[in-house]
């Protein structure tokens, strides 16, 4: 890889991976891990995991697959322009949602609330659980086997309890550290993405509006250069290069912010990264921006009745899929039982669930309660 920062994470510097492999013959560890990943079960199945709208609402809308993708597109950009990682920076991007339940974050919060007696479910340590765990794809160990720095960046938060349960990796919510200037990326990649394709989404959808849309100054300010540049241009055009030129803005500011950070705290080694705190940021007037165009999804889109009416069903779907398994433990797959009698019946369920797909689920629910169906 050509001109690395001193304090970017490489094959040198890394704390390297739980089962010593010998290294790859033509990759570096990062870009095997990125290989490991598009490789897994669980990669393949974000193809059918909403992301906002359910899969099968229309062919156009985002999924976690595409979702990924695109975070992990941004953040190679900006791994690469500030000299870091980037075969890192998209090994944590892809695998950042691996853990995502069906239905999105209404899936979550369901199967969160099935599992509140038996230690809770959160995407994030679900994504961990299976790179770490739950992929069976090796002779010679369980999971993928993934670098350290690539878990650590696979797992964006966690609290100080569970923490102290993860060894290692758990270390830095105790202390207070930050993680890799290509974790600290990712985070904000995903941000920059899911802002930007939730407003083309809803705008597709028809959920949001144009009208609407000219409360938010991001999307308001280059709509307007859009129109100054090109005064015919109209519809979809007119959106997609809205939208195009309301990335590059962020992107371009949290460069200059981040170069601005990392000059000022003069890092010279991934341990300095660690020890600082976390340089990888947007300037204070785009973090403005960035919070209303939030708080503006979160009411119009996120809480559309249209869109409340599917996270409402999908609510119903795993609660009583949950309690069916836990019921009677019988009716999961047999891999699942397995598992169940070493980690529970709850854990396994909870397991099961997680990965399935959005139709994989309703199918399923189907499958236990309607008379007729097998
Ligand atoms: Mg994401």
């Amino acid at each position: 890889m050509p001109d690395l920062a001193p304090y970017a994470v490489g094959d040198g510097n890394s704390h390297g991976r739980a089962f010593v492999e010998p290294r790859p013959k033509a990759r570096s560890e990062f870009q095997r891990d990125r290989d490991r990943i598009v490789h897994s079960t669980a990669f393949r199945r974000l193809e059918y995991k909403t992301q906002v709208f359910v899969n099968h609402e229309g062919d156009l809308f985002r999924t976690r697959l595409t979702h990924s993708i695109e975070v992990a597109q941004i953040a190679r950009s900006i791994a690469r322009a500030l000299h870091l990682n980037d075969d890192l920076a998209e090994a944590i991007a892809l695998a950042h949602d691996l853990g995502h339940t069906p239905f999105g974050h209404a899936g979550q919060d369901a199967l969160n609330e099935c599992m509140r007696e038996h230690g809770g479910f959160e995407h994030n340590l679900q994504s961990l659980r299976i790179v770490d765990r739950l992929e069976e794809r090796y002779g010679a160990f369980d999971g993928l086997n993934l670098m350290f720095e690539t878990r650590e960046g696979i797992l964006k938060h966690c609290s100080p309890a569970r923490a102290r349960q993860l060894g290692d990796l758990g270390r830095r919510f105790i202390e207070g550290s930050s993680p890799s200037l290509e974790a600290q990326i990712c985070n904000l990649a995903d941000e920059i993405a899911y802002n930007n394709h939730d407003v083309d989404d809803g705008l597709r959808s028809g959920v949001l509006t144009l009208e609407q849309l000219q409360e938010i100054s991001l999307f308001a300010r280059h709509a307007a250069e859009v129109d100054a540049e090109f005064p015919e241009i109209a519809g979809r055009r007119r959106v997609h290069e809205t939208i195009r030129r309301m990335i590059d803005a962020q992107v371009t500011d949290l460069l200059a912010e981040s170069a601005r950070c990392i000059s000022e705290a003069a890092p010279n080694s991934l341990e300095d990264v660690h020890r600082a705190p976390e340089m990888i940021d947007f300037t204070p007037a785009m973090k403005d921006e960035n919070r209303a165009l939030k708080s503006f999804l979160r009411e119009n889109l996120y809480h559309h009745y249209q869109v409340l009416r599917m996270t409402t069903k999908a609510r119903r779907v795993i609660q009583e899929l949950f309690n069916a398994f836990v019921d009677n433990p019988r009716l999961l797959p047999p891999q699942y039982l397995d598992l169940a009698a070493h980690e529970g019946i709850a854990r396994a369920t909870a397991d099961y669930i997680a990965g399935m797909t959005d139709r994989y689920s309703m199918k399923e629910h189907r499958r236990l309660f309607s008379v007729g169906e097998y």
